[in-house]
C-alpha cells in the first residue's frame, strides 16, 4: 500500500506534462471540427496510439502507478483538451475495465490487447450494459444468455442501447442475464469477439455533447460465442448463481456494477478536465474583457464566481484522487467514496461550464469560443455511469445502511 500524497511525484508530473502537450497541440485545435462532424476522430486516436497514449500498456502503467492517481491525472489532461475526442480515445477503457474486473488472467491476456489494436491498425472496444428499459435499473436487463451445452457456446439475444463505440468496436463486452429470476444477481458479462455473426449496430445517436464519441444501439440476434467468452468462467458463475439462489451473502456482486464501481473516479476526473478547461477560458476572458472602464474581473460579482469555480474544481479533484488511491490500494468504498467523487465532479463540471458561459457574455453563447461546447459536453457527466440521483442513492445507502429507494 502506498501512502496518500498530494504530490504525485516526478514520474506522474512528467506524464501529466506530456499528456498536456498532446491535449494542447493535437486535441484542442481539432475539437470544434470533430464536434461538428459528429464522427469518431480516427486520425487522432491513431496519433495517440503512435505516441503510446492509446494502448493497454499505457493505461495499465497509469493504473498501477504507486501514487494511486495515475488514471485521474491522465483523464483530466486528455479531457482538458476536449471531452468528445477524450472519450473517443479513452472509451475503450470501460470495456477493458469490464474484462479486468470480471475476467480470468487468461481472458485479460487474450482480450484486453485486442481492444486497442496496434498503432498501425487501431481498434476500439465497447461495453454494452444499458438497454431501452434498463438504464439506472440495471437489474431489469432483458438481454438473455443461454448456454448450449452440446456446443459449449453461449447464445445472446437482445438490444443494447447507448453503447459508446457500439457497432464500430472490434471487441464488445455484453452484460446479459443468465437467470432472470435473480435480477442483477443473475447476470454475467460476455466478450463478443470481432466479426461474430448476429451482432449489428442499430441507431447511431445524434447528441447534445461529446459528439466526437460514437454512441449507438447494438442488436444481438442469435449471437453465438464460445464458452470461454463468459468472463470469469462457468464454474465461478455457477457457484455465484447457486449462492444467489440460496440467498447467501457473496452472490450479490453484479457484473455491470463491478465495472461501474471501478471506473467512477476515472469518469470524475474526465469531468474535472472539462471544468478546468472552461474555468481557464473564463479566467483569461475576465482579465481582458473591459466594461465600465475596467476588466470585468475587478467586479466582485465576477471574481467571486471564479473563486467558487476554482474552489469546486480543487475539491472535486481531492475527492477523485482519494477514491482512485483507495481503489488502487484495494481499500473498500465503505462510504461509497467512488460515487461521491463522480457525483461531485459531474455536478462541478455542470456548474463551472455554466458560470464560464455567463462570464463570456454573448461570446459564451457562440461557437467562436469553446465554453459553449464544454457546457454541452459537461451535461453527460450527471447522466452516464450512474446519474447523479443514482450516485446519491448509493452514497445514502452506504452511509446509512437503510434500504433507501
Ligand atoms: C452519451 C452516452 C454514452 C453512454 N455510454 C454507455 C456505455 O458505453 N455503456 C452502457 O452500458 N451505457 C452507456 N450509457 C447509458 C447511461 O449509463 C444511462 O443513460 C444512464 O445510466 C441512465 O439511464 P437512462 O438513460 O435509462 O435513464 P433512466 O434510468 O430512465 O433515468 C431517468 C431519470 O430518472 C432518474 N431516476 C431513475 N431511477 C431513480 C431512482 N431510483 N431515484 C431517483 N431518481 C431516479 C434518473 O436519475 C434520471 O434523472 C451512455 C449514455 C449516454 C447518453
Amino acid at each position: 500500500m502506498t501512502t496518500f500524497s498530494l504530490d504525485p511525484g516526478p514520474d506522474q508530473t512528467a506524464v501529466r506534462d506530456w499528456l498536456h502537450g498532446f491535449a494542447a497541440d493535437v486535441i484542442r485545435p481539432a475539437a470544434a471540427e470533430w464536434d461538428e462532424r459528429e464522427e469518431t476522430p480516427w486520425p487522432i486516436i491513431q496519433e495517440a496510439a503512435k505516441l503510446g497514449i492509446y494502448s493497454l500498456d499505457f493505461y495499465a502503467q497509469q493504473f498501477f502507478d504507486p501514487s494511486g492517481v495515475g488514471i485521474p491525472i491522465a483523464m483530466e489532461e486528455l479531457f482538458w483538451g476536449d471531452a468528445g475526442i477524450g472519450l473517443a480515445i479513452t472509451g475503450t477503457t470501460l470495456a477493458a475495465v469490464a474484462v479486468l474486473a470480471n475476467g480470468t488472467d487468461e481472458q485479460i491476456g487474450t482480450w484486453a490487447p485486442q481492444m486497442f489494436g496496434t498503432p498501425e491498425d487501431v481498434k476500439v472496444a465497447a461495453f454494452c450494459s444499458s438497454e431501452p428499459d434498463a438504464g439506472s435499473d440495471v437489474s431489469a436487463l432483458r438481454t438473455r444468455a443461454v448456454y448450449d451445452q452440446a456446443k459449449d457456446e453461449w447464445v445472446l439475444n437482445g438490444t443494447k442501447t447507448w453503447a459508446t463505440n457500439g457497432g464500430i468496436a472490434h471487441v464488445h463486452v455484453v452484460v446479459a442475464t443468465v437467470d432472470p429470476e435473480l435480477g442483477s444477481r443473475g447476470q454475467a458479462s460476455f466478450v463478443v469477439p470481432p466479426g461474430t455473426k448476429g451482432l449489428s449496430q442499430g441507431q447511431k445517436f445524434k447528441k447534445h455533447g461529446i459528439r466526437a464519441s460514437h454512441t449507438a444501439e447494438v442488436v444481438l440476434d442469435g449471437v453465438r460465442v464460445p464458452g470461454h467468452c463468459l468472463l470469469g468462467g462457468k464454474e465461478k458463475l455457477d457457484a455465484r448463481l447457486a449462492r444467489a439462489r440460496e440467498g447467501t451473502k457473496g452472490g450479490g456482486k453484479n457484473a455491470a456494477m463491478a465495472t461501474f464501481e471501478a471506473s467512477r473516479p476515472a469518469v470524475g476526473a474526465q469531468a474535472i478536465g472539462i471544468a478546468r478547461a472552461a474555468y481557464e477560458v473564463a479566467l483569461d476572458y475576465a482579465g481582458t474583457r473591459v466594461q465600465f472602464g475596467r476588466p470585468i474581473i475587478e467586479n466582485q460579482g465576477v471574481a467571486f464566481q471564479l473563486a467558487d469555480m476554482r474552489t469546486r474544481i480543487d475539491a472535486a479533484r481531492l475527492l477523485v484522487w482519494r477514491a482512485s488511491w483507495m481503489a488502487v490500494n484495494n481499500k473498500p468504498f465503505t462510504s461509497a467514496e467512488g460515487s461521491m467523487s463522480k457525483l461531485y465532479a459531474g455536478e462541478t463540471a455542470r456548474f463551472v461550464t455554466a458560470q464560464a458561459m455567463q462570464i463570456l457574455g454573448g461570446n459564451g453563447f457562440t461557437r467562436e469560443y469553446p465554453v459553449e461546447r464544454m457546457h454541452r459536453d459537461s451535461a453527460i457527466y450527471t447522466v452516464f455511469e450512474g446519474t447523479s440521483e443514482i450516485q446519491r442513492l448509493v452514497i445514502a445507502r452506504a452511509i446509512s445502511g437503510a434500504p433507501i429507494r
